[in-house]
């Protein structure tokens, strides 16, 4: 590994508390702190992406276990953490911060540059009150999801090792003053960069408008080709029209291979439109809009699957607040956002197009697909296994079939339903100027043959526990290759077993 690469610009660029005091506090002035991660005695790396940290220019591994878990860091390697603030649940939270999140730094591979974080490594100024660390279970899931995420082609984060600390961390994963004892764990993350919308949030709430600039115009001129530099004095608002639109993408790409977030609070959205932050995400199994795995969320399901356009909507709405001095014109800004609120729904119908096999959005296919949906809404068929069902020559598709996705029994009514669903979607297709093959070719691209389930993660997740792994790579191989059938097991609806179980079908925010 060629930790010798590693820099530290954002740190020589802006203000920053070198005192290496971890006690938790407000820090108004700076807007990242020095910190040390954490001693670990037993670190036992569990697993080690090389073909990422080959890409990002990091290299093999050769003997470099330390780093992967934090500790014995070379001298180049000066570790922080951010400060960022955020609307959580909507409300304005003030400062929060990277909590259990310690930067080593950037890395350079030709003009590609990403960022290195480790999650789980030690308690920082910004911890409010909890430890810093990071449990075995929801290092595997951000381990395997952003993962799952990179190879649906869905923008995100990444994930370059996962080790476990030797450490016992205590969670009370239901908040119902149960606590237990769990493996510690680390997770490497990398990103071009894991600057928030809630980085700029805190800048503009403490009125310190040249820093803000400062900050917009380093994120413009690392992490935004696309906005023009030169002479250009629409920069920033080009800057946010760019943020919109990477956004929009994302969040359509998670309603393609039905992501479910968790918790899209204004921190844990990325300014760059990757998905960040995995915790009680889900993919989801019985179509359902009103869908949440976070418990938190349950009782207003703010973020549910179908609240996840709107919701994007309200945070950018949040986001150009922030950034309102660099502007300093409401109408435009609203202009924009209006427009992602219109694209929003361009993009969706294009989307589903794709996922029917349709080679262009006609006029009709609006209705098309407000009445699909309420037939996955009514008959809650499984959202990925309906789309295989559908993606073969259409003589072939049988009702029968349709079985492996009911999550219960359909009465003759319903599977009326979707009998004339099935021959409206003939009707629909004859209609396709394409081949059945190329048709066919669009589908097998748009729609994934595995889907990382969360029962699928608490069954990997309860082996590893134990010690045993060989779930964890199974899952890993077939994450790798999403449009492909490579285990037939996985491709299967969740049991009903799963149905009510925490740590599967409804998760908490404890990590
Ligand atoms: P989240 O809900 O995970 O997005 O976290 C919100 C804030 O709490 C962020 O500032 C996190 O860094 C912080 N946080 C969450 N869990 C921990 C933890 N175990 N230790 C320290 N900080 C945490
Ligand atoms: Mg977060």
């Amino acid at each position: 590994m060629k930790l010798n690469l590693i820099t530290q610009k954002f740190t020589q660029l802006f203000p920053g508390d070198f005192s290496e005091n971890t006690m938790q506090r407000q820090t108004p002035d700076v807007m990242f702190c020095s910190v040390k991660p954490a001693e670990f005695d037993t670190t036992e790396l569990i697993d080690f992406n090389e073909k990422l940290s080959e890409d990002i220019g990091l290299g093999k591994l050769e003997n470099n276990e330390d780093f992967l878990a934090a500790q014995h860091l070379p001298e180049n390697v000066k570790t922080y953490a951010t400060a960022y603030a955020g609307h959580q649940f909507g409300n304005w939270a003030g400062q929060l911060g990277d909590g259990r999140a310690i930067y080593a730094g950037e890395i350079q591979n030709g003009n590609r540059q990403t960022e290195i974080q480790w999650k789980g490594a030690g308690a920082t100024p910004y911890s409010r009150n909890a430890d810093g660390r990071a449990v075995l279970r929801s290092s595997i899931r951000e381990y395997l999801m952003s993962e799952a995420m990179f190879h649906l082609g869905v923008p995100t984060t990444r994930a370059l090792s996962l080790a476990k600390t030797g450490e016992d961390v205590i969670r009370d994963i239901q908040y119902s003053g149960n606590p237990q004892k769990e493996q510690g764990a680390v997770v490497v993350r990398t990103a071009e960069s894991f600057l928030r919308f809630g980085h700029f949030e805190l800048l503009s709430a403490r009125k310190q408008d040249d820093l803000l600039k400062q900050l917009a115009d380093y994120t413009v001129e690392n992490f935004f080709p696309e906005v023009s530099l030169e002479n250009n004095p629409s920069k920033y608002i080009d800057w946010f029209q760019a943020i919109c639109d990477r956004t929009l993408k994302m969040i359509i790409d998670w309603y393609r291979v039905g992501f479910v977030h968790g918790v899209m609070n204004t921190d844990n959205m990325s300014v760059l439109g990757l998905t960040i932050d995995y915790g009680p995400y889900s993919m989801m199994d019985g179509y359902d809009l009103e869908f949440t795995p976070n418990t938190t969320d349950l009782p207003g399901r703010r973020y549910a699957f179908g609240k996840q356009g709107q919701i994007s909507h309200w945070n950018l709405a949040t986001f150009a607040n922030a950034i309102f001095p660099l502007i300093d014109n409401a109408e435009v800004l609203e202009k924009i956002l209006d427009n992602f609120g219109k694209q929003f729904w361009v993009k969706h119908d294009q989307m589903l197009a794709d996922k029917f096999g349709f080679d262009e959005v006609l006029k009709e296919d609006e209705k098309f697909f407000t009445e699909w949906q309420q037939m996955m809404q009514d008959l809650t068929l499984d959202y990925t296994l309906f789309f295989q069902q559908i993606e073969k020559p259409i003589s072939e598709i049988k009702t029968d079939d349709f079985k492996d996705s009911f999550y219960r029994n359909l009465n003759e009514n319903e599977l009326k339903k979707l009998l004339n669903f099935i021959e409206k979607y003939h009707t629909r297709k004859l209609r396709n100027k394409i081949s059945e093959s190329d048709s066919l070719d669009l589908m097998s691209k748009t729609n994934p043959k595995f889907i990382l389930r969360n029962y699928l993660l608490f069954e990997a997740i309860q082996d590893a526990e134990n010690g045993n792994y060989e779930m964890f790579f199974k899952l890993k191989k077939a994450l790798e290759n999403p449009y492909e059938n490579l285990y037939p097991e996985f491709n299967k609806k969740r049991p009903s077993k799963y149905d009510n179980q925490t740590g599967s079908s409804q998760l908490s925010c404890s990590s």
